[in-house]
């Protein structure tokens, strides 16, 4: 079941890194948001997954390519300057992602 944090960790996904095109990329806004939104792509393992959404799953450290050894990948992507928009993408996803388990875990704590 989708709940409403979920969809809303969903709209994250879309808004941050439109958010931040429309900072720091203003001139080639809409190219450097769809890059960044490709970041998205790495969802695709939750498909290898059962079931394939769990809201109350953390992704991070579960799914392939949230993978804690390929962290480190897509940040030294986001340095490169010839994939920086796309390994932006992949690690906004990934602090998206690592700030939705810690918020589990808190919640959980209540
Ligand atoms: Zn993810």
């Amino acid at each position: 079941m989708i709940t409403p944090a979920f969809a809303f960790h969903m709209f994250l996904h879309v808004a941050v890194p439109v958010l931040v095109a429309a900072i720091f990329y203003r001139k080639h806004f809409s190219s450097s948001a769809l890059n960044m939104l490709g970041g998205i792509v790495i969802d695709i393992d939750h498909l290898f997954a059962t079931p394939i959404l769990d809201p109350g799953r953390c992704s991070v450290g579960f799914h392939l390519l949230h993978s804690y050894w390929l962290i480190p990948v897509y940040v030294a992507l986001a340095i490169y300057p010839r994939s920086r928009l796309a390994g932006l993408g992949l690690v906004i996803h990934i602090i998206l992602d690592a700030s939705a388990c810690n918020w589990q875990a808190l919640s959980a704590n209540w």
